[in-house]
């Protein structure tokens, strides 16, 4: 029975503030996109008209980390470029969500290459690992959706206002590996 049933039967619901306090944390989604390849398409795509992310109240790109609550990755992490992803994770606010969006930014993918980190949960913690290369929109929204999941069911404390942790990331434990040819720039 939806709400407008309720009220127009008894004029009044009742219902937890931690409840209300969800919903509208789950209804109203900021992403931050982190797109540096080709998974970047397709999130373009889950937003756009056709598959129309808004249905899930999760349209709002945001371009400033302070404004985002749900970060997405979505390809290839090169090495250098973590130091930006991690900055970007710290600047959110809080509570926060990620999710890593295809085969790169959770395992590297194809790119078993030392430039390219071999998945971003060893540097920043990841909720929800969407599969497929790329995957498709559906599948995406599948991942907000699961997203949605969590925050109704997290429980955050009023008072912190800090998510609870889902324990799912590995300890950051990967190191560079020194380059495998000596590079000098300016000789001939
Ligand atoms: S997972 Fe596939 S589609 Fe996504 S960034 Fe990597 S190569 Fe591109």
């Amino acid at each position: 029975m939806g709400i407008e049933a309720v009220l127009q039967q008894e004029g009044f619901v009742t219902t937890k503030l931690q409840k209300v306090v969800n919903w509208t944390r789950r209804s109203s989604l900021w992403p931050m996109p982190f797109a540096t390849a080709c998974c970047g398409i397709e999130l373009m795509a889950t937003a756009a008209s056709r598959y129309d992310l808004a249905r899930f109240g999760a349209e709002v790109m945001r371009f400033s980390p302070r404004q985002s609550d749900l970060l997405i990755v979505a390809g290839r992490v090169a090495v250098k470029m973590m130091p930006v992803l991690q900055r970007i994770y710290e600047q959110m606010t809080e509570p926060k969500w990620v999710i890593s969006m295809g085969a790169c930014a959770s395992t590297g993918g194809v790119f078993d290459t030392y430039a390219v980190v071999q998945g971003v949960d060893q540097f920043i913690p990841v909720d929800v690992y969407v599969p497929g290369c790329p995957p498709r929109p559906e599948q995406l929204i599948e991942g907000v959706m699961a997203i949605q999941r969590i925050v109704d069911e997290d429980g955050i404390p009023p008072a912190s206002g800090k998510r609870v942790p889902l324990d799912l990331v590995v300890e950051p434990t990967y190191q560079p590996r020194p380059q495998p040819v000596d590079v000098t720039i300016g000789q001939s």
